[in-house]
């Protein structure tokens, strides 16, 4: 089996609404604020894990092709299913199913444009939003502050798509984009269903 070409969605990723992409909480430091964005460990600064991008991605699009079952990621690993040929079945050995080959894509982590960059050096572009979450029994409110990039912040993105022999290119290259389109009609991130991750693609295909 042989790559025969690179397909690369290449642009930028723009906040619409602030964006919560989770640190986890192994972290957290005394008084510090227990829901804290995932950051770069050596400048601080906010960015978009290729891994959350595919994560999202593989999911809308495999609600949107009816591939979930019982709430599970699509394992069919069948030779016209899409889903299993670009991303990978979760049970797939590093090289790949040997009748589909290896995975097709490749999601970069997604770093601050150049001016978003200045902007977080000379301004603020993390907010904290205070995030009740209701007690359903008492119906006591918890306050609960949460991390956001601000809107108008951008990211810079990369996703390749690895063509092999036999790969209908523009099938693949449609497949993602339709993943792009479902995901700024959805959201990226935590918070989605009370406002935050709605973000939108500028890109072009090289
Ligand atoms: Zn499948």
């Amino acid at each position: 089996m042989k790559q025969i070409a690179t397909k690369t969605l290449k642009g930028t990723i723009k906040v619409l609404t602030g964006l919560h992409i989770g640190a986890g909480n192994d972290r957290v430091e005394i008084g510090g604020m227990d829901n804290p964005i995932i950051r770069n460990p050596l400048n601080k600064e906010p960015y978009v894990p290729g891994s959350s991008l595919k994560g999202k991605i593989r999911s809308l699009l495999e609600w949107n092709e009816g591939k979930i079952t019982d709430g599970e990621p699509c394992k069919c690993g069948g030779a016209d299913c899409l889903v299993c040929k670009i991303f990978g079945t979760a049970n797939n050995s590093k090289d790949g199913d040997k009748t589909r080959g290896p995975t097709r894509i490749i999601f970069r982590d997604a770093f601050l444009t150049d001016e978003s960059r200045e902007k977080f050096k000379t301004g603020k572009i993390i907010e904290e939003k205070a995030e009740n979450s209701i007690n359903r029994i008492t119906a006591k409110a918890n306050p609960r502050p949460i991390e956001r990039v601000v809107p108008g912040i951008e990211f810079d993105f990369e996703i390749v798509i690895r063509v092999l022999e036999g790969d209908k290119e523009n099938e693949l290259v449609d497949f993602i984009k339709n993943g792009l389109m479902l995901l700024q009609n959805d959201f990226l991130g935590g918070g989605g269903s009370r406002g935050s991750g709605k973000i939108e693609f500028k890109y072009e295909v090289v």
